[in-house]
């Protein structure tokens, strides 16, 4: 009898900590295969900026592979079924995904292959918790972070210990080459994403060092110097760990054997937010589309094109705001800090709907993931479960003054303003005519005016508030 096994890598590209890999290992022959499959909502609206990451994932552990991983592309049903038949494979494997439409698909491909007396196996590879454990006492899946995490998680069963990679892998093609998937944005010239090159290095070795350098250095300083934008105390492992270039467990159990005390709790209560995003997308599907709080369908929110497009290109007269715009647009990241200013900006001060903010988000972040970017826009824009306040406004001028009192932030993504003094920087409307000429700047051609005021905006927002809370 064949002993071929298929393994279906999705977001789990790493063979480090990999289940599915574990549990192929134990058969003689692996073909390992990914499947872009546009009938699912995550590759048929993939941002730039993840398509990017997603195929520089697969050359990498295309070679990790010995050149054996077959890319495929087409309704991923139909694939399973005729390579099964044509490898008279008996086994497939693969790690689970939790996106809603994912979930569906899976569970329609395993009744079908069981039809044709094949084994399947679906394995957690990617949450600590599954979204489904974790319940109250009354039974009922948790709405607020703390009693998710605190009770539903830490008081439940420890995450399981990372898995090490298998030994003596042996990886094959299938014979016959059919659904070949074609590599688009490696060939695609002076796109604006091209430039992430310099900055990422995207591979399961490069994940371990990054995380590893984090351990070593930010760690230190995680629980203070995290909401320091200027500062490298971030650990910038989130696009890795969403594509699963690198595991949460070993993420966990590295950082509990590495980090220490306040550094230590604050940092695995950040991985508790992650598992709170997924534990929320799995209970509410419609996260991404959908306000928690049904009574902000009825806020009247401001439908305007070109306030829009300034916020996105990081031009709205406000430094911080436009540094954080910047920073994504150049990097393909954003500082955590700077997307709650950003956010907040967008859904309080613009009163643009969060829906716009996440599309952006979702075209430009190489993190890019249903269940962070759907919550956390939720929680800023206070429409979500456990949510900020709609009444909690990020102040941006503040904001800038207290977590990039030195504008070391401010001046690095918004050259053209940098020689103001630090006592202005922050408000380059305030500047006098001769401090704008020292610093080299006319204000609305080197640098936008502020596209709205500030205090008047806030009204807005409290007043728009105000009418859908009677
Ligand atoms: C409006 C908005 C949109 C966001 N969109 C995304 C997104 O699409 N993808 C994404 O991964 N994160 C998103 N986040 C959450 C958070 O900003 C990022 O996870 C974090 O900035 C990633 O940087 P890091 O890896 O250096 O984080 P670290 O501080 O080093 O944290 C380590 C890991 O913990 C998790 N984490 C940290 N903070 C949060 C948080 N607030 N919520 C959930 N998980 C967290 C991430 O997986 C992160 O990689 C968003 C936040 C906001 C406010």
């Amino acid at each position: 009898m064949s002993d071929k096994c298929i393994l279906w890598f999705r977001k789990d590209f790493r063979l480090d900590d990999n289940p599915a890999l574990l549990e192929a290992s134990k058969h003689t022959e692996i073909i390992p295969i990914f499947i872009f499959d546009r009938n699912l909502e995550e590759y048929n609206s993939i941002g730039e900026a993840s398509y990017w990451w997603l195929e520089n994932s697969l050359i990498s552990l295309n070679k990790d592979l010995n050149n054996k991983l077959s890319i495929l592309e087409g309704n991923s049903l139909e694939i399973i079924i005729n390579l099964i038949k044509e490898e008279k494979a008996k086994y497939i494997y693969w790690n689970r995904c939790y996106e809603p439409d994912r979930i569906d698909a899976d569970t329609l491909i395993k009744k079908e292959i069981r039809k044709l007396n094949v084994i399947t196996k679906s394995f957690n590879s990617s949450l600590l918790w599954e979204p489904w454990n974790i319940k109250n006492k009354s039974g009922n899946f948790y709405k607020v972070f703390t009693p998710f995490f605190k009770k539903g998680c830490l008081e439940s069963v420890e995450p399981r210990k990372p898995l090490n990679k298998p030994k003596n892998l042996f990886f094959l093609k299938p014979h016959k080459r059919n659904y070949n998937y074609q590599f688009k944005y490696q060939h695609k010239k002076h796109k604006w994403y091209l430039k992430f090159v310099k900055i990422w290095n995207i591979s399961e070795t490069a994940a371990r060092a990054k995380f590893d350098n984090f351990l070593n250095n930010g760690a230190r300083d995680y629980s203070e110097g995290r909401n320091f934008p200027y500062k490298n105390s971030v650990s910038k492992i989130s696009a890795y760990l969403h594509w699963g270039q690198i595991s949460p467990f070993r993420l966990w159990y590295e950082a509990k054997r590495k980090m220490l005390g306040k550094h230590l709790e604050i940092f695995l209560s950040e991985l508790g937010w992650r598992e709170f995003s997924y534990h929320l997308l799995y209970h509410y599907p419609n996260i991404n589309k959908q306000n928690l709080k049904r009574q902000f369908d009825k806020l009247d929110w401001n439908v305007d094109e070109q306030l829009l497009s300034k916020w996105k290109h990081g031009k709205t007269g406000f430094p911080i705001v436009d540094a954080g715009m910047r920073e994504l647009w150049e990097t393909g990241y954003m500082h955590n800090r700077l997307r709650m200013i950003t956010a907040s900006f967008l859904v309080k001060n613009l009163l643009i709907h969060w829906k716009e903010g996440e599309k952006w988000f979702w075209n430009c972040l190489l993190d890019a993931d249903l269940a962070n970017n759907s919550a956390s826009w939720q929680w800023v824009a206070g429409t979500g479960s456990d949510a900020a306040p709609f009444f909690r406004i990020f102040n941006p001028i503040t904001q800038a003054q207290k977590f990039d009192k030195d504008a070391l932030y401010i001046r690095k993504y918004i050259p053209e303003i940098a020689k103001l003094p630090n006592k202005l920087i922050f408000t380059p409307w305030l500047a006098d005519r001769k401090d704008l000429e020292d610093a080299n700047i006319t204000l609305g051609i080197d640098y936008p005016h502020p596209i709205i005021d500030y205090p008047e905006s806030r009204k807005r927002a409290l007043d728009a508030f105000k009418k859908i809370s009677n």
